[in-house]
């Protein structure tokens, strides 16, 4: 019997691409992962007109890519992408599959996980393998107070939804290659029971918050709306962008968008200002890959301030309001 080359498969989420690139960002870490129990990395694409992407997973570290290619898989559909999945699964037995934790993901993998009566950890932070070959898969429990390391010792495959901006993508690479293998549409697939009517593409904002260099980002600490509007002013002039805990998206001093932390966005600025925030873990953990950290606080002892490089202990929008007329001092001289 032919004996099965060991897999971590990532599912080709590429509607979402200039949105996150969280696809590849699994494919990055599946080949990190791979390397460890001597596996290949395989995506899926389900689709039409596909080649573009196809191109793209291989030029960012796929080894090989199923497609199935079809007009009538030109929309997400859960029933059909699960079924045409499921028998994937079933047939090429990958040892983990990694799914990204969008709005389709998010839908998708615990669906798929059902089916294949396999565990599913949902919104992991980090992925690692333990000296037994297992998928330790990090992510926050108890509503958010811990975060947990969970195994699937038995069942398979591993299964991981992993929230956009975990990790790193490899670069692109034109002279990269790998094995393209068509995969025809079964006949018998289920008939969608959502039937789309049309969608429209959100337009998409200049600088992405988990990419942008600078990050400002503020809490509860900038006092009101109307203060927190200065932090957009101050991102202006850095030429970043702007963050948000929790309390002040549900303020709706900032957009939804905003919001990092363990719930949403993470984040790997060069340089991130944090006003005002007191450094909850659901926050930090959206901040861990951020490089020199500035905080403003009025209370020393607050947590963000321990883990700043500079911590200034003072009143957030005082601060943010001088920082903004001297930068601008200094760009107008
Ligand atoms: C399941 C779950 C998921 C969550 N997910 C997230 C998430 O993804 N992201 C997130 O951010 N939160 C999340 N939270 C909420 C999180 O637990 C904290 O409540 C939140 O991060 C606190 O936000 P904050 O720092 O703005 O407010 P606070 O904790 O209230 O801190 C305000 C800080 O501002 C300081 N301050 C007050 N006045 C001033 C002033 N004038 N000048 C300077 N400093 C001042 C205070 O000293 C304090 O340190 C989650 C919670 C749960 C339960």
């Amino acid at each position: 019997m032919e004996r099965k080359k060991r897999s971590i498969w990532v599912f080709g989420d590429y509607r979402n691409y200039f949105q996150n690139r969280v696809t590849l960002q699994l494919i990055s870490r599946a080949n990190d992962l791979a390397k460890i129990i001597g596996a290949e990395v395989c995506v899926t694409v389900f689709g039409h007109d596909t080649d573009e992407w196809v191109g793209e997973y291989i030029a960012h570290g796929a080894m090989k890519v199923y497609v199935c290619d079809h007009p009538d898989l030109k929309f997400y559909s859960n029933d059909v992408y699960i079924t045409l999945m499921e028998r994937l699964v079933r047939r090429y037995e990958p040892e983990i599959l990694l799914v990204g934790a969008t709005t389709f993901g998010r839908e998708f993998a615990p669906r798929l996980a059902k089916r294949l009566k396999t565990g599913l950890t949902a919104d992991c932070i980090g992925l690692d393998i333990n000296e037994d070959g297992i998928l330790i898969q990090t992510a926050p429990a108890f509503g958010g107070n811990l975060l947990t390391k969970i195994v699937t010792p038995e069942r398979r495959p591993q299964m991981a939804t992993v929230r956009p901006g975990t990790f790193q993508e490899i670069p692109h690479n034109y002279h990269a290659t790998g094995e393209i293998v068509p995969v025809p549409l079964p006949e018998d697939l289920p008939k969608d029971r959502i039937r789309l009517i049309s969608s429209e593409r959100q337009p998409s904002r200049e600088q992405k918050l988990e990419d942008a260099a600078v990050v400002v980002c503020g809490g509860r600490g900038m006092g009101s709306r109307k203060k927190f509007k200065n932090l957009y002013e101050l991102a202006r002039v850095l030429g970043g962008e702007v963050g948000a805990t929790r309390p002040v998206v549900y303020s709706k001093w900032a957009e939804d968008e905003t919001l990092v932390g363990q719930a949403d966005k993470h984040i790997k600025p060069k340089v991130l200002f944090s006003f005002g925030i007191s450094g909850a873990i659901q926050h930090t953990a959206g901040i861990k890959d951020a490089g020199f950290i500035i905080a403003v606080n009025k209370n020393p002892n607050a947590v963000m301030m321990k883990m700043a490089d500079v911590a200034i202990v003072a009143d957030a929008g005082q601060v943010c309001t001088a920082l903004i007329r001297e930068l601008k001092k200094r760009i107008r001289s």
